[in-house]
């Protein structure tokens, strides 16, 4: 994956605002912020997303945002944060080296990530829930 554009960052090839480096993750401002202070948390090895990012990873991952995140709170006086992660195209993902946005929000800043309650059928929740439960066993 020599085109890989976080992998370049990571190696160093292109530029970024660099907030933390271990030997395995790193965190840079995001290019287009959701709001000043929007950070990116990757591995520096390549991993697609969440599915092909071993558990190993994902952990060192999340430490690195836990490690991020109070200091982008604090840095950028948020009244909270979001950290999610976009895995596939379907669901917003455009940069296909798996990372978790870090995303400082404030009181009424009106951003709505996702609408809740369209789903009220209750026959359709427990289809879905067996669903899933039969995958986690299979
Ligand atoms: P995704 O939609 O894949 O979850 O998020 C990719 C994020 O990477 C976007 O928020 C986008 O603004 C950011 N981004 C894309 N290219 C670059 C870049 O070259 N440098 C930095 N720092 N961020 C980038
Ligand atoms: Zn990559």
């Amino acid at each position: 994956m020599g085109e890989c554009i976080f992998c370049r960052i990571a190696k160093g090839e292109l530029p970024c605002y660099k907030l933390y480096e271990d030997d395995n993750t790193m965190a840079l401002l995001d290019i287009f912020p959701v709001h000043p202070g929007h950070a990116l948390v990757m591995p520096k090895k390549h991993t697609t997303d969440i599915f092909d990012t071993d558990e190993e990873t994902a952990r060192q991952m999340i430490a690195a945002a836990k490690k991020i995140a109070p200091a982008v709170m604090k840095a950028t006086k948020a009244d909270g944060i979001n950290i999610g992660m976009n895995n596939r195209e379907a669901a917003g993902q455009e940069v296909f080296h798996a990372h978790l946005h870090v995303i400082p929000r404030y009181k009424d800043d009106g951003l709505k990530a996702w609408h809740k309650n369209l789903f009220k059928d209750e026959k359709q929740k427990q289809e879905v829930h067996e669903a899933v439960k039969r995958e986690l066993a299979a």
